[in-house]
């Protein structure tokens, strides 16, 4: 094996990103739900320039886009997405794309590299359909029943519909070889702001943490709001809110250091503006990568909601809907994305866990996967205004064409 870093064509990579752009663009972001024609259009983009990689370029029944490579020797595969979120940025999901592109028309063609580089979109990782349909059929979770019931989430049209409607109804659905590939890698952006608030270059991922998600209820008595005087209320809506505040003031003491927790939707009965409302409902979430914290927190929860409806007038309720397992990125990958990056970032890396789902850790369910972002400005992402520098972009191509490198020479 050389140990001479082989580049990535920086120049060309922002090229690619900036077509990628420019097909559906929305102000300085795209709108690609999945299976619009910007979407078909982008994967038929990709499918066309694998060959340049080497690759056999193939679409799948679900939308996915794989290359496979010919060429003897271990098999890295490589990619992210290529839809968007309604209205959204650029680069979640292209980046990861475009650099596993790169990487294999780097690495494939130069007979001194053993293996190859095999590069995937998934399809609907932002989820229009379902959750992460695409990278799931390929590990084989997706029956033909799921597809059957999946709707895209804003018009209700069937998965079915669309599938047929972009001439991919009928065409069978690619999966995993076992024992063909070393591992997955996935490059993305961060979405956040410790990379650029720490002035790195690279996130090495650890994990991604796991979803856990609650339905909270409380049940107090309906009644007229203006001839029920305050003592003798069931206000459910007002327990809710106390419960809101209560879990903000008591989680701190129990959590882990990276834990996050959110109240996403509240739904008042009737939702009157004279009834007091005698229901209410919480959707909660937290995220972490360690069961241990959830499990505490989910005890605390319990615990929050015994000592309301022992104390008050309203009993409340907390039902487990979502349990997530987190994914841990494997750490030979770890350390391969680190190395890479003491050659091409100056060593400017962080490790760290994602807060974000992406594809990778569906592909943790069957093989070694691992992860590595670039800055976005501003933290932001999910909006047309995300970004990330031209430099940041460029550097992100060289460690992770490196980190492909090295995983295949290991
Ligand atoms: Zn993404």
């Amino acid at each position: 094996m050389p140990d001479t870093p082989i580049c990535a064509n920086g120049a060309r990579v922002l090229a690619d990103l900036n077509t990628l752009r420019k097909i559906g663009a929305y102000k300085t972001g795209v709108h690609k739900p999945t299976f619009s024609e910007p979407h078909m259009r982008s994967l038929q983009w990709l499918a066309q320039r694998l060959s340049e990689a080497q690759l056999a370029a193939a679409i799948d029944g679900i939308g996915n886009v794989l290359g496979t490579s010919a060429k003897s020797g271990p098999k890295l595969l490589a990619g992210s997405h290529l839809e968007s979120q309604n209205y959204a940025g650029w680069l979640d999901g292209p980046l990861g794309v475009v650099y596993a592109l790169e990487a294999a028309r780097v690495l494939n063609p130069d007979p001194a590299v053993a293996g190859a580089v095999e590069v995937a979109a998934w399809c609907d990782e932002e989820g229009h359909f379902g959750s992460f349909l695409g990278s799931r059929s390929y590990v084989g979770a997706v029956t033909e029943a799921d597809i059957d019931a999946a709707r895209d989430r804003g018009s209700g049209r069937t998965m079915r519909e669309a599938l047929s409607s972009v001439g991919l109804a009928g065409r069978p659905r690619l999966h995993a070889e076992r024992g063909r590939h070393l591992g997955y890698i996935e490059a993305h952006i961060e979405q956040g702001e410790t990379l650029e608030r720490g002035k790195l270059n690279i996130g090495v991922v650890t994990s991604i943490v796991g979803i856990w998600q609650y339905r909270i209820t409380f049940l107090g008595e309906q009644n007229h709001s203006g001839t029920t005087r305050m003592e003798i209320r069931k206000d459910a809506g007002l327990a809710l809110a106390r419960f809101c505040v209560a879990i903000d003031e008591r989680f701190p003491r129990s959590c882990g250091p990276r834990t996050v927790w959110t109240t996403g939707r509240i739904t008042l009965d009737p939702g009157a503006p004279s009834i007091i409302p005698g229901r209410a409902e919480m959707l909660f979430q937290i995220r972490d990568d360690n069961p241990d914290v959830i499990d505490r927190l989910e005890k605390l929860l319990h615990g929050m909601a015994d000592e309301a409806t022992s104390q008050g007038r309203c009993s409340v309720a907390v039902e487990r809907i979502r349990a997530g397992a987190p994914a841990m990125m494997d750490a030979a990958f770890q350390d391969a994305i680190e190395a890479a990056s003491a050659v091409f970032a100056g060593g400017k890396s962080l490790r760290m866990p994602s807060g974000a789902g992406h594809d990778a850790q569906v592909l943790a369910t069957i093989m070694s996967a691992g992860m590595l972002f670039v800055p976005s400005i501003g933290g932001i992402s999910h909006h047309w205004s995300e970004n990330t520098a031209d430099a940041d972009i460029v550097m992100g191509a060289e460690v992770f064409v490196e980190a492909c490198r090295r995983l295949l020479a290991r």
